[in-house]
């Protein structure tokens, strides 16, 4: 992201998903002050996590000795699909009943502050780019592989948008046309091959309890469990081979509990591709793992009302 204009500014980021929002005052350098989180609990209702929100807000500032007053503004994250020009979560999928929810109106009105919204995948990329593994570097793509696949592109600074200001969705790049069928209409994405969710169902066909199991099992040897763990692996570095031959990114951040935790697997996997490429300079591109951790989220998305 673009340097801050104000080296005081400060800014509170909230990231809010599928079972917990978290809310942090930040200051332009990218040093959290307070961060507190709370249960989402969507069920209960918009207008009630709003509520609890502004508290979260209010005593965040407090924590951090902030008056609210002087804040540079309030950046939120949260889990898609999102309408970030309209500033409406849209998400009735993880979010119980948050259709068409304006959030930006009532925490502007509330604390009279510019309040910006961005998707979540999106937020955590721009938090790299500020404060973390993407800070320096120009383009930068993140996948973020945890129960899904999210992706994010940051490129001059600034969120990639396509046709309707929408978010490039990387996690449905297609990398085995024999794979398992996805949701979103194709066979063999990304999504359908090395999310926590795609690895579970495959360990569960061969009797291990969930994905965290598989990759434990891989680790040990067990052949089976090798098997969907290299599947997924060999699928990722087919994936960022699109990914870096699109881009050109200077870093492909993976993120997010699996692409964290399993770094060196997936790692491996995809630098044995990037020593075969020809199309661009050896060593202009790099895969690196996320440095900030749950941290991202509330990071990127204070950055996006300190810039
Ligand atoms: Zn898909």
């Amino acid at each position: 992201m673009n340097p801050p204009s104000r080296a005081d500014a400060r800014a509170i980021g909230i990231d809010i998903g599928g079972t917990k929002m978290a809310v942090a005052a930040v200051d332009a350098a990218g040093t959290l002050h307070a961060r507190v989180t709370l249960p989402t609990e969507a069920e209960l209702g918009f207008a009630r996590a709003v509520e609890r929100l502004a508290g979260a807000i209010a005593a965040v500032c407090e924590q951090a000795g902030w008056p609210p007053v002087g804040l540079s503004g309030i950046g939120i994250g949260c889990a898609g699909p999102v309408d970030p020009a309209r500033g409406w979560i849209n998400n009735p999928y993880t979010l119980t009943g948050w259709d068409r929810c304006d959030i930006v109106t009532p925490v502007r009105a509330r604390f009279g502050v510019p309040v910006r919204l961005e998707n979540d995948a999106d937020v955590a990329a721009v938090g790299e780019c500020f404060a973390g593994a993407g800070r320096g570097f120009d383009p930068v793509v993140m996948l973020t592989l945890g129960t899904g696949v999210g992706g994010a592109a940051i490129v001059r600074g600034a969120i990639y948008r396509g046709a309707g200001g929408e978010h490039p969705e990387l996690g449905h790049l297609l990398v085995a046309s024999d794979g398992p069928e996805c949701y979103c209409g194709a066979r063999g994405c990304l999504e359908s091959l090395v999310s926590g969710t795609a690895v579970g169902a495959a360990g569960r066909a061969q009797g291990y309890a969930e994905a965290r199991a598989v990759f434990a099992a891989a680790r040990a040897g067990e052949p089976a469990a090798r098997a969907i763990v290299d599947r997924a692996r060999e699928a990722l570095a087919a994936g960022a081979w699109t990914i870096f031959h699109t881009f050109l990114p200077r870093r492909l951040i993976l993120g997010g509990s699996i692409g964290e935790a399993h770094f060196d697997v997936f790692a491996a996997a995809i630098r044995a591709r990037l020593a075969r490429a020809t199309q661009f300079t050896a060593g202009g591109v790099e895969v690196v793992p996320a440095a900030l951790g749950n941290d991202a989220g509330v990071l990127g998305a204070a950055a996006l009302v300190l810039g």
